[in-house]
């Protein structure tokens, strides 16, 4: 970032957790392209859901894997012959 632009001017996103914007900042001067959260804060929520969402995914897989258990047919019950 040169030196002389105003504060008006500084680029600006949006965060990706709290979905507020917030403005470029001398610690951010490397790595702007890869900034997506304002804050560690939100970045550690972000990650979080993340891993959440992961295991998710990972847990509905494994339903897919292995759908004769949950589609399983209902046990035939032995049908009962009235007595003559
Ligand atoms: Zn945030």
């Amino acid at each position: 970032m040169p030196r002389g632009v105003k504060k008006e001017n500084l680029p600006s996103k949006i965060c990706a957790t709290c979905e507020k914007p917030f403005t470029w900042r001398k610690v951010w001067e490397n790595c702007w392209d890869e900034v997506q959260c304002c804050s560690d804060r939100c970045k550690n929520e972000r990650k979080r859901k993340q891993q959440l969402a992961n295991r998710e995914q990972r847990a509905a897989a494994v339903e897919g894997l292995a759908p004769d258990t949950a589609a399983a047919p209902a046990p035939a019950v032995a049908v009962q012959q009235s007595p003559p």
